[in-house]
């Protein structure tokens, strides 16, 4: 289902939660593949090693076929490991000639956030369905680039935001929509991790990363928050500072507050400088709230210090078995490119507001 700005209105004024998170799993397969889609997974680093191929062994409707890498090795690695046959197996150069493999069904952008757009750009023009990784671009126009490629050429596009599928993370949804302890009055949100100065990567590089913690970690904030809210802030204020050396292109840590247009403001923060990843929701009778909101499980919730005991999952191979689902079936994918859309559009407003400290309009 497409949430757009309309239907997210409609249903906070209508407290019709469900229309934000709709269910995704229930349907069953219209047309039974016979055999699992093929995923082919571009960018093999700690992500796809330490996470989507795990959990690739245990999805239901796509298997792992194929893998894009500029690293020989981990051809050689990778082949033998997940059985991939040689013919299956691209590096960025010859990505393209995937047009013609009828193995591989869609692929998976696995990259430093400035090689999204092209990626899933060139993926589309494939013909292949494509999943892009938060943050979707390092801008808006990339990101309506995507969006508009797979638009052009009949596949469907889905952004790794695999805790729209997380089952606590949807409960925590569903308590703010239907105003389970009251009215929300006021949201703070916090996600960081602690970079070691003698550690280099890609995200510590602006033209790699697009930004710093918040393209890495607040994006996480910014859209549960906006999952709470059950709309779009209206505006931004924003502070950032760098105390460490280490950071020379991105900021070390940012903290922003979302307007929303019944008066509610959440405040965010996010940081290579502090290890934190939760969410907080203050209503009129309580407060519920995520600890380890952002990770990869268990996510917990709380509400009014109570603990709510609700079942976990593996959170990438329910989104990738949701997906491969939304392709066989043909269905709305729930998180789709209108969602990291949106997030690009606050992203982009946060850091004008913590650039020149004036509120910014969304
Ligand atoms: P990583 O540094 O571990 O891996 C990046 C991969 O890109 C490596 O295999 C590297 O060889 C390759 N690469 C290609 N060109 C490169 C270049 N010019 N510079 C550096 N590396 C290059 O990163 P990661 O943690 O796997 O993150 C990859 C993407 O996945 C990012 O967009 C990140 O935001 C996203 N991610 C999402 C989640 C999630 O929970 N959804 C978790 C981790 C990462």
């Amino acid at each position: 289902m497409t949430v757009d700005r309309r239907s997210f209105i409609r249903s906070a004024s209508l407290g019709m939660g469900a229309l934000l998170v709709p269910e995704y799993s229930s349907s069953p397969l219209l047309r039974p593949p016979g055999k699992k889609l093929g995923i082919a997974l571009v960018g093999l680093g700690n992500y796809s090693r330490g996470r989507l191929a795990p959990a690739l062994e245990e999805t239901e409707h796509v298997r792992l076929a194929g893998i894009v890498t500029g690293t020989p090795a981990k051809e050689k690695e990778w082949g033998e490991r997940y059985n991939i046959p040689a013919e299956n197996i691209y590096n960025y150069d010859n990505f393209d000639e995937i047009a013609s493999n009828d193995d591989i069904d869609l692929v998976y952008i696995v990259l430093p956030n400035s090689m999204h757009a092209e990626f899933s750009i060139r993926g589309a023009k494939a013909g292949k369905h494509v999943i892009c990784e938060k943050p979707m671009a390092t801008s808006v126009k990339d990101a309506e680039a995507i969006i508009k490629a797979c638009e052009d050429n009949n596949v469907k596009l889905q952004l790794g935001y695999r805790l729209l599928y997380e089952p606590n993370t949807r409960e925590f949804y569903r308590y703010a929509h239907e105003n389970v302890l009251g009215e929300v009055r006021a949201v703070e949100s916090s996600n960081a991790f602690y970079a070691g100065d003698g550690w280099d990567n890609w995200r510590f590089h602006g033209e790699l990363s697009g930004g710093g913690p918040l393209m890495d970690m607040g994006v996480y904030s910014l859209h549960a928050v906006r999952h709470v809210m059950g709309t779009e802030p209206v505006s931004i204020t924003a502070q950032s500072f760098n105390v460490r050396p280490k950071f020379k292109t991105i900021e070390e840590t940012i903290l922003w507050q979302m307007h929303f247009d019944n008066g509610v403001i959440a405040n965010c923060m996010s940081s290579y400088s502090a290890r934190v990843g939760g969410i907080e929701v203050h209503a009129d009778r309580g407060t519920f709230r995520l600890d380890s909101a952002f990770g990869y499980g268990p996510v917990i919730m709380y509400a009014n210090g109570e603990f709510l005991n609700i079942r976990h999952t593996n959170h990438q191979a329910v989104q990738m078995d949701a997906f491969a689902k939304n392709i066989l079936n043909d269905t709305p994918v729930l998180s789709d490119g209108m969602e990291g859309l949106k997030d690009m559009k606050i992203i982009e407003a946060i850091y004008q507001a913590a650039k020149t400290g004036k509120k910014v309009m969304v």
